[in-house]
Formats: structure tokens, C-alpha cells, sequence
């Protein structure tokens, strides 16, 4: 509890285990916001908090690094930094670049010059580039150069029934009756990529945001980024530095256990070692996974059905270059999906992976490294130094049932709100969601009257 303006025990009556000196009345003025998870969902409401309404901000998280599904790591295998899995940001990303813009990490993310997108089909060895236009109006669908083969513009238009489907459609309801080489090429491949989950099984509702915020606004928007040097240096470590130096506690390796509650608001927060008495002026942010909230708060809805990621990373003998200087080459026919290069790591991600996911880490990286050599074409090369990263629970399953269980911000108990990837955003659960989440926690924490 080290660094904070009230000890446990004393606002609410509640004891904490580890008793402390009350300390001296400056921070007694302020009220103190308790964020848990260090995630992009924490990080992005702390850092909007942080040194406004006059509000203390302390973060907890209960891994020994912040980042939570979004970090990096030094891996003994290829004997450098990669990242958890490869983590595509596009330009249709506002609230992610706000966050980068308030801790001042910008220009630690860099993009190619245009939107560009190559494709490799395995089954027909055919090979593509889509080009979105700049401007509003999508005329890159009437030129052949730019789009699919074996599409014509008509195809494209499909897109328009994810619109007016029902909530309860999938992008395969929605899309009966389109033709196959625009599902199979583009809608598939966009649909495993953005709700990590198949094209079957997952809600149209969620993608169809995420077609008129890219597609529907042109090139820019499309444009991908990636961090220069890793999720963990680009995107997580400059916010913690941020916050620390705007005065907020980041509290590393502490797990929350368990909550206190009264009638209608959240009493006291136990972490085993410390508990935290909340005083009438203080909130409680949970920025934790939905199973995790879940737990914490009884009666909870949460979407707690979940999908896997799988990313093999392959250490080459040279620095890897992309066709065309993309950044990624997407891969359809096989089983890898995604590959991404970073210097000398190519990193290959296959989404939507549950039952790949229960394959041997070997057999995993064999598999994808077939893929890998046809579509770098490095067919007689053997297969690299490699890592495989697993990450079972990577995202809810984002099917039209999950959907309607997302939390609102602000749940039934008074000082108490909700962040994550996983609550109700209206966005699919990626990086931004996960920071618009936080954000808008901020701003409904900010909008309340000033503490006392
Ligand atoms: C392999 C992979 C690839 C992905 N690819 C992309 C992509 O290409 N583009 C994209 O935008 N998104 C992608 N995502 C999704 C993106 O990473 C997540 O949507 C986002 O990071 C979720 O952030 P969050 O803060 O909501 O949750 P989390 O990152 O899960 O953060 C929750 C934090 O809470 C902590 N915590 C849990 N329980 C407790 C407790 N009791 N006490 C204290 N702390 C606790 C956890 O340790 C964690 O740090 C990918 C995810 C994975 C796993």
C-alpha cells in the first residue's frame, strides 16, 4: 500500500491486514481511482486519468509486466524480443492513436507508404495485391489491378448486407448467396482476422464496423501499422513510464482476489498481502479479462466462451523484406493466415486456432513453415530456429450469443465500471477496443461531479 494517501483501514471501517501509520491529509482531498489490469483497456484509462479532476490514480496488475495479452518478451530460443503474437493497428484506429498521442509514442509506430495488401493463395500459387483507393468513394473495386481475381466489382457490394443483418446473423447468414472467390478471399480472411473467430460462427453486428470504418473511409484508413520494435517498448512500456510520471502507482505482481461489496457499491478490495478500504469519493475500474470479472462480481454477464491464437515465429539468417515493402502478406489455402517479418523473425499468426492450438508446439511449426517456405518461397530451405506462442484464451468468441453479454461500463454498483476488450464497445475485441474501453471509462469518471 506504499504510496497511498489513506490507509486501509479507516474509511469504511474495513481492516486491512498489513496496518499502516495513517498517512498526512494531501492526497485525503483527492479521491483515489483503482484501475485493475495493465492491459491496453487499464493503461488507456489510466493514462487519460492521470493528474485530472483531481482523481489519484493506482494501477494494479497481477502479472510481473503490464501489457496483459498485448506484450513482449525475451524468448531464449531465438535469442531476442518477439512479440505474444503479432498485433495488426490500422489507421481506422482513433482511440489506440489518442493513447499513443498522451504518452507521447507515435512516432513509435510505422506504416508502408500506402495500403497495401498481398495475398497468396497455396492451393492455385496465385498471387495478389488489393489497393484500396484514397477518398471516400471505392473505386478500386471497377479496376481488375486492384482487386481479387476471380472477383468482379458487383462482389464486392455483399459487403452492404452485413449492414442490415440482424443481430443474430453471422457473416456466413448475412453473406449467403455471395460468390465464392469474394468470401474465400476477402470476407473469410477479414472476418478470422478481425473477430478471431470463424466465418461461420461469428456476429456480422461486429464486423460491419469495422468494413465501413476501413473499406468505407478510404486508403488512410486501411493503412496497417506496427510497432517498431515490439508491443511491450512501443505500446505498454512508454504508458507506464507516462504514468509515472504524471504521479500515478503501478503496482506490478499484485492480483486482485477478491471484493467487498455493500448494497450498491464496491467496500474494500482484497489482494491477499494488502486490502484497500474504498472511501465515498473513490471508483474501482476492472480492466481484468471477462472470466476474471466474472469471479469478482457475482451475477455478472460476461462473454465467457472464448477462441484461440496461435503465432510461430521463425529466426532467419537475414533480415526478411515482405512483397512489396507491406509489412504482411496474407496467406489463403493453408494454414498459416498472416505473416509479418520484423527484421530477421518472420511471425506467421493463424487465428480462430482452437483445434490447432491442441497440436504439439513441433507439429505446429512444422505445418506453418510448409506454408511459410511456398509463400516466401523458400521451399528447399529447412526449417528454422522457431518459437510457437499459444494463447488459447486470446479473445471471446465473437458470435452473434456472446455479443449480447458484454458488460456496460457502468455496472449496479455505484462506484464500480467495467473495461476491456470484452464489454459492450460496439467494437470488435482488439487493441482498440480494448483502449476504447478504457477510455470511455475515463471520461464517464470524469464526467461525475468532482470529489469532495
Ligand atoms: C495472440 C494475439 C493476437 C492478437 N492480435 C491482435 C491484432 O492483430 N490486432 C488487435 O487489435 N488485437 C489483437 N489481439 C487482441 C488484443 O491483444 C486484445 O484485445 C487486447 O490486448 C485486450 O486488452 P485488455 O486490456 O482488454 O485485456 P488484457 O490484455 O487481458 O488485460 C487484462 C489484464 O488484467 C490482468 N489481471 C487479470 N486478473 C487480474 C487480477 N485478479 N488482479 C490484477 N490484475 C489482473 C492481466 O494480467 C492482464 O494484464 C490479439 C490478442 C492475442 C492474444
Amino acid at each position: 500500500m506504499e504510496g497511498f494517501g489513506l490507509p486501509a483501514r479507516g474509511r469504511l471501517g474495513y481492516t486491512g491486514r498489513h496496518e499502516r501509520a495513517p498517512r498526512p491529509c494531501l492526497s485525503s482531498m483527492s479521491s483515489i481511482v483503482h484501475i485493475i489490469g495493465a492491459g491496453m483497456a487499464g493503461l488507456a484509462c489510466a493514462t487519460e486519468l492521470v493528474g485530472r479532476g483531481g482523481r489519484r490514480v493506482v494501477l494494479h496488475e497481477a502479472a510481473v509486466q503490464a501489457g496483459g495479452r498485448c506484450r513482449s518478451y525475451h524468448d531464449d530460443v531465438l535469442g531476442r524480443m518477439i512479440d505474444n503474437g503479432n498485433h495488426l493497428i490500422l489507421g481506422a484506429n482513433p482511440a489506440l492513436f489518442h493513447y499513443l498521442d498522451t504518452i507521447g509514442a507515435r512516432a513509435r509506430l510505422t506504416c508502408p507508404a500506402a495500403a497495401i495488401f498481398p495475398f497468396v493463395d497455396l492451393r492455385t500459387g496465385e498471387r495478389w495485391t488489393v489497393r484500396p483507393n484514397r477518398g471516400r468513394l471505392p473505386w478500386w473495386i471497377f479496376a481488375p489491378s486492384r482487386r481479387i481475381p476471380g472477383t468482379i466489382w458487383s462482389d464486392y457490394l455483399s459487403g452492404l448486407r452485413l449492414a442490415f443483418a440482424p443481430k443474430s446473423a453471422t457473416v456466413a447468414s448475412a453473406l449467403r448467396g455471395a460468390r465464392r472467390p469474394i468470401v474465400e478471399r476477402l470476407f473469410e480472411p477479414l472476418t478470422v482476422a478481425v473477430l478471431n473467430t470463424s466465418i461461420e460462427e461469428g456476429a456480422a453486428a461486429l464486423l460491419w464496423p469495422v468494413m465501413r470504418l476501413t473499406f468505407g473511409a478510404g486508403e488512410a484508413a486501411c493503412r496497417p501499422y506496427f510497432a517498431r520494435q515490439g508491443l511491450g517498448p512501443d505500446l505498454v512500456q512508454p504508458g507506464i513510464a507516462y504514468l509515472k510520471s504524471q504521479g500515478a502507482e503501478v503496482r506490478l505482481g499484485v492480483r486482485l482476489r477478491r471484493l467487498e461489496f455493500d448494497q450498491n457499491s464496491v467496500r474494500a478490495l482484497d489482494f491477499g498481502n494488502d486490502n484497500f478500504a474504498l472511501g465515498q469519493d473513490d471508483y474501482l475500474v476492472l480492466a481484468v479479462p471477462p472470466s476474471v470479472a466474472a469471479d469478482l462480481v457475482p451475477g455478472l454477464k460476461a462473454p465467457l466462451e472464448t477462441r484461440a491464437i496461435v503465432n510461430a515465429h521463425y529466426l532467419l539468417n537475414e533480415p526478411v523484406t515482405l512483397p512489396e515493402d507491406s509489412g504482411l502478406l496474407g496467406v489463403v489455402g493453408g494454414t498459416a493466415q498472416w505473416i509479418f517479418a520484423r527484421g530477421h523473425v518472420v511471425s506467421v499468426t493463424v487465428s480462430a486456432a482452437d483445434a490447432l492450438a491442441e497440436r504439439s508446439a513441433d507439429d505446429i511449426a512444422a505445418l506453418i513453415w510448409t506454408d511459410v517456405a511456398i509463400a516466401l518461397d523458400r521451399r528447399n530451405e529447412p526449417m528454422p530456429p522457431h518459437r510457437v506462442v499459444k494463447e488459447k484464451r486470446a479473445t471471446f468468441a465473437q458470435t452473434p450469443a456472446m455479443l449480447g453479454l458484454r458488460a456496460p461500463t457502468q455496472g449496479h454498483h455505484a462506484n464500480l465500471l467495467f473495461a476491456g476488450d470484452w464489454t459492450d464497445t460496439g467494437l470488435p475485441a482488439t487493441i482498440e477496443g480494448a483502449v476504447h474501453s478504457g477510455q470511455k471509462a475515463a471520461r464517464h469518471l470524469l464526467s461525475r461531479p468532482r470529489p469532495h
